[in-house]
């Protein structure tokens, strides 16, 4: 499979989108969650960033779980984020479904963002709704000590707005759902495809593109499957499309 069939289902779809995971960003130097240098060689994250332990636990989420969100800091977009950037902006791409919490699709120029596992952007207030930004929260936990962080309105508990394991999932996930009803093109890239209910998705599109570095549950069913680099794979990609546009 190559990257000239990739690149000619992209230039015939009337509504792709694209669906993008931990793997993204690994090339950002974010580690993502299941291959060899990911969170759970050491660490459980479905237990150790879940909202049972945030309540329960706190001391645990904070010295386990925390540090998977603190990692997200000071990252700049890659090879493959811009890319998906610059085929939203050529016209290609309606939109991201991603599940990363990194904000680095937007910080790479993607406009139409669906952030179906949250952001890291705020966080607040579990007893009143207060927001704050999620650098007040980092700060509150890192430099005060404070464990768990506690609202200064009310004292309440305050919470990152990612989705953590045992969340209802947001709108942005019934955005996303509603938006794969009429997508006929699914880039997939940098996802193990193994998290409910994102991973029910690649089944709603007519034709898939895999990008990532492992097998997937979904390459049997896909229409062009890449065990390759994801900057690498969309920068050319990309450059074919430009080429023939020219
Ligand atoms: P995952 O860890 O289960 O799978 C990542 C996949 O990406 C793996 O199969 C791996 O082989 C592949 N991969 C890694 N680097 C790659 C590269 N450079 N090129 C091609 N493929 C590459 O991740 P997931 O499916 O997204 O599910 C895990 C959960 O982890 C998600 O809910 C996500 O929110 C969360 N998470 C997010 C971040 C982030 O925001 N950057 C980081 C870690 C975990």
């Amino acid at each position: 499979m190559s990257y000239q069939e990739a690149a000619d289902l992209i230039v015939r779809a009337k509504n792709m989108y694209a669906l993008t995971g931990a793997g993204m960003s690994t090339e950002s130097g974010i580690p993502d969650f299941r291959s060899d240098t990911g969170y759970y060689k050491d660490m459980n994250s479905a237990e150790a960033l879940s909202r049972e332990v945030l309540l329960n636990d706190p001391d645990r989420f904070y010295h386990e779980g925390f540090r998977i969100l603190t990692d997200l800091f000071n990252k700049e977009p890659n090879k493959g984020h811009k890319a998906l950037a610059k085929l939203e902006e050529m016209g290609y791409l309606k939109g991201i479904v991603t599940q990363n919490i990194d904000n680095l699709h937007t910080l790479a120029g993607s406009k139409n963002v669906f952030e179906v596992h949250g952001h890291t952007r705020t966080a607040h207030c579990l007893s009143c709704g207060k927001s704050i930004s999620f650098q007040e929260y980092v700060d509150r936990v890192v430099k005060e000590g404070e464990i768990p962080p506690r609202c200064s309105h009310c004292q309440g508990v305050l919470r990152p707005d990612v989705v953590m394991f045992g969340d209802m999932m947001p709108q942005a996930f019934q955005d996303a759902y509603t938006c794969m009803t009429s997508c006929d093109l699914l880039l997939v890239a940098g996802s193990s495809l193994q998290v409910a209910p994102v991973s029910y998705l690649p089944s709603m599109a007519k034709h898939l593109i895999i990008i990532n570095k492992e097998p997937t549950p979904y390459d049997r069913q896909a229409d062009v499957v890449l065990h390759e680099p994801i900057g690498k794979a969309l920068t050319e990609i990309v450059a074919l499309i430009e080429g023939e546009k020219k």
